[in-house]
């Protein structure tokens, strides 16, 4: 994809919504929060809306963790929320993202998942880590992690202690990751037929695999998987006419 073909599509493009995740923005990765900020300033005027599928964050560890870094990206996102609507779902990073912050940001926190008609398709929209339903282990947690009442425990520790946590579940995640199966890190294509079969769904976007990808369906059905913002961007562009995913280096 040439370095100005995102700019110049969604410079001439109509209808269309664009669906972003995974960015995974921490202090540690300015280059990261850069892309982000020109994409929100240079790409996004037009739209219908912009949707965020979740791990925005690296971690999210509760809306009173402020700092310049996180009141900065808040910031750039009220802004361009005045332009187009913005509309976040929770990854597994920013689980604990909660409204008070989503206010600052100015974007709507979405159910898991989102049903919408989109240019005449029913679409869900969700991160995507629900799907994962082969990793047995990492959805016990994810059943823990749901209950109210285990956010409101874990709300209620000092910042201090959360933070030391969320260091040692990174940790641990990423020794999980390089010693799973590759396939049981992807979406389970049995979670993905039921869930579109219950909502009766044409299409299918999500995030938290980072394999993006287009991949069409039977029955004229599409599963639409937005990438990381590691090395490059990665944009999901959908019009009344079609899908594309774009995607340039940072
Ligand atoms: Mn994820």
């Amino acid at each position: 994809m040439k370095p100005d073909t995102l700019t110049q599509r969604a410079a001439q493009c109509g209808p269309r919504t664009l669906i972003i995740g995974d960015l995974h923005l921490s202090p540690n990765r300015p280059d990261i929060t850069q892309a982000f900020a020109r994409f929100l300033d240079n790409e996004i005027d037009g739209a219908d809306a912009l949707y965020i599928v979740g791990d925005l964050f690296e971690a999210w560890i509760g809306d009173d963790d402020l700092s310049d870094f996180t009141l900065a990206i808040a910031d750039k996102l009220k802004q361009a929320s005045e332009r187009v609507p913005i509309y976040f779902c929770h990854g597994n990073r920013d689980f604990l993202l909660g409204p008070r912050f989503a206010q600052r940001c100015g974007m709507a926190l979405l159910p898991e998942p989102e049903v919408l008609e989109l240019y005449g398709e029913t679409t869900l929209i969700l991160h995507g880590d629900s799907l994962c339903t082969e990793d047995r282990e990492y959805q016990k947690f994810r059943r823990l992690r749901n209950r109210p009442w285990f956010r409101m425990l874990v709300l209620s520790l000092p910042l201090s202690l959360r933070q030391g946590l969320a260091r040692r579940a990174r940790a641990r995640s990423k020794m999980q990751t390089q010693m799973k199966d590759a396939r049981i890190m992807d979406v389970s294509p049995k979670a993905v037929e039921a869930l579109m079969e219950k909502y009766d769904a044409r299409r299918l976007i999500h995030g938290h695999t980072h394999r993006p990808a287009i991949h069409d369906l039977p029955q004229r059905r599409q599963r639409l998987v937005v990438g990381d913002w590691y090395t490059q961007d990665s944009v999901l562009v959908v019009t009344p006419e079609e899908s594309m995913l774009y995607s340039r280096a940072l």
